[in-house]
């Protein structure tokens, strides 16, 4: 009975036991379904998410190569599918040129009509550069009003026409019709250069005649555009030896006291004594010498031998002032005035005598920066000119703004003064505006008596030009200072600069 009892127990406790672990089972068995599931959608929403991120991810890189006003390549996307073009171009042996197009008097244009007008018209001649471009062409915005377009297609200057002329045609634009000018420069690969900055470089020189032809056309890369760039090529090599050989030196012209002639002080202006080509005017090699970065250096050379051969005329009293010329680009640099006073320190020149001139090129760029470093330069008693007075349209904003001690009346202004009564009142009345602020006016490209006699009249305070001197050498303004003074005697001793304006 017991045993029997034991069995069928035992056959019960097997029962549970198997009830149990098939219990067991169907749980795991559901929950690796409902992992499996859960398993299934979360590989899903991953795809989704993936799928998500490559958009995003080829979005960001189409923003990235794309200019966002016109839709077309913008220059780093340009830059890159140029090389790549050339590569390909290389390989199949196929030319191809590249036509960089520039918006004639965009500027004007952006000002007088607004910038939103602007904006329009730089997407029409997106536009139309794109309704001119073949098959396998590209056509980018490399930032303001420039354009640029590969193509392998030939008959290249027939196809520059062709554009310019498209880009020309008129456009209408709040209710008036704006025509549109560009000039163009082309250049082929593998005929005119060799990589893709050359072929840059040469479309650019192109573009460059085109526009100093008078714009409106375009230009295609020739032999004469070859040979200024080999003579640039070996004036650059030139250049880079020549300022650390001291082949740049300052020449002095003497600066005139308008009442009694007697010369009061002296511009410096630089020259280079070139070893095959003779003496170079700055018009030479000053703007290459800004191209290269390399004018900070050729300045300050010259600058420091100029106040040191200087000073001892200052201290005689042969003169009271030295006038240095500064290029805008320097002027961007910070430490530019601070550099400035650390080399002045370093010669015999009292602050007092210097006078730095400056070109309201760069008053347009940056008024703050121009501010401090003008306004460090007068604190130091260094004096400030603003040079090429008359040419521009925003000197007066700057001249009320700023410590300015002298304005430089520019030469394209004096060459009818006395002749042209519209000149002539024009003139009075920047002198006028000038004076009523206390600055100094000296009058350059003095080349004759009728225009010396009206700036005196005028109230002009000194006058410089071939009238009085040309610019010389050292030794030979030196002795000219000599006989200037033996004629009236020495000028009183430099003073600290108190008021703005010192006779
Ligand atoms: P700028 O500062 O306006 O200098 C006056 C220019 O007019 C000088 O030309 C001078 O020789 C010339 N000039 C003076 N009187 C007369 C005249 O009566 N008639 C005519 N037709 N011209 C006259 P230059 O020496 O060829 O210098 C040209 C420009 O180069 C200067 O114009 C100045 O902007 C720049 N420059 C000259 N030397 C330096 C320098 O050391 N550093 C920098 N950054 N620029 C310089
Ligand atoms: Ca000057
Ligand atoms: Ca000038």
């Amino acid at each position: 009975m017991a045993g029997l009892n034991g069995s069928t127990e035992r056959r019960r406790e097997d029962g549970r036991a198997r009830r149990e672990a098939e219990a067991l089972l169907e749980t795991r068995t559901q929950e690796l379904h409902q992992a499996g599931e859960d398993f299934r959608a979360m590989s899903a929403a991953l795809s989704v998410r993936v799928a998500e991120l490559e958009a995003e991810r080829s979005l960001t890189l189409h923003l990235a190569r794309t200019d966002a006003l016109t839709g077309l390549l913008n220059r780093g996307a340009f830059t890159s599918a140029l090389i790549e073009r050339l590569e390909d171009a290389q390989e199949a042996g196929e030319p191809v040129a590249l036509f960089v197009i520039d918006l004639d008097r965009f500027k004007h244009l952006n000002d007088t009509l607004g910038h939103h007008a602007g904006d329009l018209l730089l997407n029409e001649i997106g536009a139309r550069l794109r309704a001119q471009a073949r098959p396998g062409d590209l056509v980018a915005r490399l930032g303001g009003d420039e354009f640029a377009l590969i193509s392998f297609h030939g008959d290249v200057a027939a196809r520059a026409d062709q554009i310019t002329a498209a880009l020309a045609q008129p456009f209408w634009i709040y209710g008036r019709t704006v025509a549109p000018s560009a000039s163009m420069g082309v250049a082929v690969f593998p005929g005119d250069a060799e990589d893709a900055t050359a072929l840059q470089r040469f479309a650019d020189m192109a573009l460059y005649r085109a526009k100093a032809g008078g714009g409106r056309r375009a230009s295609v890369f020739d032999n004469a555009l070859r040979e200024a760039s080999n003579r640039r090529s070996s004036l650059e090599t030139d250049l880079r030896r020549a300022i650390p050989a001291g082949e740049i030196v300052p020449w002095y012209q003497p600066v005139v006291n308008a009442q009694d002639s007697r010369i009061v002080g002296v511009e410096v202006l630089a020259r280079w004594n070139h070893p095959e080509q003779g003496l170079l005017l700055p018009g030479a090699f000053v703007p290459l010498a800004e191209e290269l970065g390399l004018i900070g250096q050729m300045d300050a050379t010259v600058f420091a031998a100029a106040c040191q051969r200087a000073a001892p005329w200052v201290a005689e009293g042969l003169i009271d002032t030295i006038s240095c010329n500064v290029s805008p680009r320097e002027l961007l640099d910070p430490s530019f005035s601070r550099d400035l006073i650390g080399r002045l320190r370093a010669t015999d020149l009292p602050a007092t005598a210097l006078t730095v001139e400056i070109t309201e090129t760069f008053l347009v760029d940056d008024l703050d920066l121009a501010r401090r470093h003008i306004e460090r330069l007068a604190a130091c008693g260094v004096r400030v000119a603003l040079d090429d007075f008359g040419t521009g349209y925003s000197n007066l904003r700057a001249l009320m703004q700023l410590p300015i001690h002298t304005v430089k009346l520019d030469q394209s202004l004096i060459g009818d003064v006395g002749r042209e009564p519209r000149v002539s009142k024009l003139v009075r009345a920047m002198l006028n505006a000038a004076k009523s602020l206390e600055c100094r006016i000296v009058a350059e490209g003095v080349e004759d008596e009728a225009q010396a006699l009206f700036l005196r009249a005028a109230g002009c305070d000194r006058l410089q030009g071939f009238l009085f001197a040309r610019p010389m050498p050292a030794e030979a303004v030196e002795v000219r200072l000599r006989q200037s003074a033996a004629a009236t005697g020495p000028l009183p001793a430099v003073a600290p600069a108190r008021s703005r304006r010192a006779g």
